[in-house]
């Protein structure tokens, strides 16, 4: 069969290919520990979920305006504005099933074809993917270990060029955990400005940051607003990754081709969904920071559990709940350590299922329970003394 080349090189998430291979391993009767897809572990909290049964339960499950219920559009605009310290207006909000559409709609409305797009390496699969189904031309910058995974600001400066329409930014990381300090996001926003060019900052990990140290965000920067899409979502901050709730903050002329996007090719996000992320905002805030006090518990446990591995150095991950560890020490690629691991009973992703870059690298997920990471610990202790 052939398809139209926008779609041609599409690949699955790195975590769906290793969540099957672990699938199967456990079908043969293996025990394994899933350090591999990344979301939290806990449930959506009751009062959360009791709003959204109750809408319904009220009838709220119809069509609903594209961009989002306005309440909900107030609800995220006083949010966004009080924690990053911008005045966002609801026109200013468009809000989708998931943060995904919002990765994907402003890449699509503002990039022509050859148009160049920097985004992060290692960094988030759909990036890359997005980039090349809008015809773009990826331009993958590295990030730097050595500074807690901030982007490489000499290889940000050679990649910028006369075609760069867009740079994508996710702090605090995924994969890395790794979050982007105020002196490295004003060196980027100022290329931003001198190249005109766009800037589109995931920022889905906003609230999961550790040591009272929260990440900045590139749009409360001088003239960053009216360049900046601000993508962000449900999904992390209160474990609502199945419900697919999700936002994006942007310019309201660019708002509105996105929600013509979203208009014809989604319609709308589910309304009871909505209801239920009003109550997330609106509501006690008590659990969302309570799940960030236990991820910051478990990953000093597993931080300091994998640096007392041998040939095994991790960085404490400012934010996220990831860790990245470093596995050069052992001459294997990253492919072929994560499946040594997953044959030991613990499935981790290769640094290389989040680009090139990742070689040598591990992503772990500490969205899992205490017993479990210390069970996976003890576990790769066995294989790496078996190497
Ligand atoms: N951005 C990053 C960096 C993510 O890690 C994820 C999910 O893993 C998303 C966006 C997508 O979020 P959602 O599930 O709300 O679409």
């Amino acid at each position: 069969m052939t398809f139209a080349s926008r779609v041609r090189s599409l690949r699955p998430e790195g975590a769906y290919h290793v969540l099957a291979r672990a699938q199967a391993l456990e079908a043969q009767g293996r025990d394994i520990i899933h350090l591999e897809i990344g979301e939290p572990d806990f449930p959506t909290p009751s009062s959360i979920a009791r709003a959204g049964i109750a809408a319904i339960e009220q009838g709220q499950t119809r069509y609903n305006p594209p961009a989002g219920l306005w309440a909900l559009r107030e609800a995220i605009a006083d949010d966004a504005s009080r924690r990053r310290g911008i005045a966002v207006r609801p026109t200013q909000v468009v809000v989708s099933p998931g943060a995904k559409p919002n990765l994907f709609f402003p890449t699509l409305a503002l990039i022509e074809p050859g148009d160049e797009v920097i985004y992060p390496d290692p960094g988030f699969p759909s990036y890359a993917a997005t980039i090349r189904v809008a015809g773009g031309v990826g331009v993958p910058v590295p990030l730097l270990e050595s500074t807690g995974f901030s982007v490489d600001l000499d290889a940000f400066d050679r990649a910028l060029s006369p075609r760069t329409r867009l740079i994508v930014l996710n702090s605090p990381s995924n994969p890395t955990g790794g979050v982007i300090p105020r002196p490295d996001l004003e060196h980027i926003a100022e290329a931003a400005q001198r190249h005109q060019c766009w800037v589109l900052s995931d920022e889905i990990y906003a609230r999961t940051t550790f040591d009272d140290q929260p990440a900045p965000s590139i749009a409360s920067l001088p003239g960053m607003v009216e360049r900046t899409i601000i993508v962000d979502g449900f999904s992390k901050t209160y474990a609502m990754t199945g419900w697919r709730l999700g936002f994006g903050i942007m310019p309201e002329a660019l708002a509105e081709r996105v929600s013509l996007l979203l208009t014809h090719a989604i319609g709308c996000t589910a309304e009871f969904t909505q209801v239920a992320g009003l109550q997330a905002l609106r509501g006690p805030q008590d659990e969302a920071e309570a799940m960030v006090e236990e991820y910051q518990r478990r990953r000093d446990f597993l931080v300091d559990g994998l640096n007392q591995l041998p040939g095994i150095s991790c960085r404490k991950p400012a934010g996220a709940f990831y860790a990245f560890p470093n596995i050069q020490a052992h001459g294997l690629t990253s492919e072929a350590m994560a499946e040594r691991l997953l044959e030991g009973g613990v499935a981790v992703l290769p640094g290389t299922a989040f680009g090139f870059r990742g070689e040598g690298y591990l992503r772990l997920v500490f969205a899992n329970s205490m017993e479990n990471l210390a069970r996976a610990l003890e576990r790769m202790a066995e294989v790496l003394r078996r190497l």
